[in-house]
């Protein structure tokens, strides 16, 4: 990861974002099959990524709008002790629905993978205005926290991570070396971690939300399929391996099995779209990503940081990797549709098989029926990597 803070510039027009969530999403299945993705067309054009502007305005305007009671606020309002980004930007949730099981939707913890800003404002429209059935139940069933962008510093400068920031001189926090101190925001989970703001704002806010589930969206490089050589248009991943080092002793094997289910219902439900082609998330050579660090692992272990989580409150995450990142040549315009709609559908298959028990009728076993290179070994941020 390039340590450059001066990348591109995104888009910091509201029409440009307005624009973008004019999106055809009538949940009708295309007649033709094409799952070639993305059109990677030589260039990456990052003009139409929404901004952190783009995404405020748009959750204001949907909670100004939505026929089902959208609340949208800041960390801040909500009380949050530490409140903003590194750079004083506030942090944005909105929330929909009345049920008592809680669901923690994250996108953008990795500022140059944009499209869960993009799914996620999608659904949230979706369930805040829809008044079919489908959407009924997930807002009798769920309150659903929709968190957009987890990293407003690092979308704005299309990087990875966040910059520590000297909040008096308002200038980068330089490190022994003489560089920025940059923090890969879904590392900073640990009981060491919590280095940047962003990070205590979100846990302390997950402290009071108590969530029953969570998805997180990512995007990877271009992928092709193990053994077909298929192009992968989403990957489904589990931050801590099933049946790996650490997954089956928590809460004896139930999140192992939950996680699976979950990823597995994904699986079925997005085989009828056809230009969505699913595999299962790896980090390479048939590596299976095992970190603790990472924020939807923390959840899952229950990490309680200085007392805040004294009743060890845990739950289980699944992540999405959409395929195509903001790097020169690998995110083609053609290809932004479909990324941001089979995330969409990804999320909304998910909530809806949670809310009708679906996802409990699935044989978690089946996670092996979703392509992927056999497992070698884990990679990890506590032990390197660990041989099967
Ligand atoms: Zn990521």
């Amino acid at each position: 990861m390039s340590k450059n803070v001066n990348g591109r510039k995104l888009a910091t027009s509201v029409m440009a974002g307005l624009f973008a969530l004019s999106l055809p999403f009538a949940g009708i299945a295309p007649a033709v099959a094409d799952a070639n993705f993305p059109s990677v067309e030589g260039n990456t054009n990052t003009s139409s990524i929404l901004s952190y502007a783009d995404v405020v305005s748009e959750m204001l305007k949907l909670e100004k709008n939505s026929r089902f009671n959208v609340d949208v606020f800041t960390l801040a309002e909500a009380g949050m002790a530490v409140n903003t980004s590194e750079q004083g930007r506030d942090l944005y949730v909105a929330t929909v629905g009345t049920g008592s099981k809680h669901v923690w939707l994250q996108g953008r913890i990795h500022g140059n993978e944009p499209y869960g800003a993009e799914a996620l404002l999608q659904v949230l429209k979706d369930v805040g205005t829809n008044g079919s059935h489908d959407y009924k139940m997930l807002r009798d069933e769920f309150t659903l926290h929709f968190i957009p962008n987890y990293n407003p510093d690092g979308s704005e400068a299309n990087i990875r991570h966040t910059i520590l920031w000297d909040q008096i001189a308002n200038k980068p926090l330089m490190g022994d070396n003489g560089r920025e101190r940059l923090v890969d925001l879904n590392r900073d989970w640990t009981p060491t971690g919590f280095v940047a703001k962003e990070s205590l704002a979100f846990y302390e806010y997950w402290t009071t939300v108590k969530p029953d589930y969570g998805i997180d969206i990512h995007h990877q490089g271009l992928k092709k399929q193990w053994g077909t050589g298929d192009d992968v248009t989403l990957s489904l991943g589990i931050s801590l391996a099933p049946n790996g080092p650490t997954l089956p002793s928590i809460k004896d094997g139930l999140y192992n099995d939950l996680t699976r289910q979950m990823n597995v219902h994904v699986y079925d439900s997005l085989k009828k779209y056809g230009f969505v082609n699913t595999d299962r998330y790896q980090v390479g050579n048939g590596m299976e990503i095992d970190i603790k660090g990472g924020v939807v692992s923390a959840m899952m272990l229950g990490l309680n940081y200085q007392g805040m989580n004294p009743s060890e409150h845990s739950n289980p995450v699944v992540f999405f990797e959409t395929s195509g990142n903001t790097s020169d040549g690998s995110l083609g315009q053609k290809a932004r549709g479909k990324s941001i709609k089979q995330n969409a559908l990804a999320v909304k298959e998910l909530l809806t098989g949670l809310a009708s028990g679906a996802v409990d009728q699935v044989d978690p076993d089946r996670w092996e029926e979703i392509p992927h290179q056999p497992v070698t070994g884990y990679n990890t941020d506590y032990a390197g990597n660990i041989p099967k």
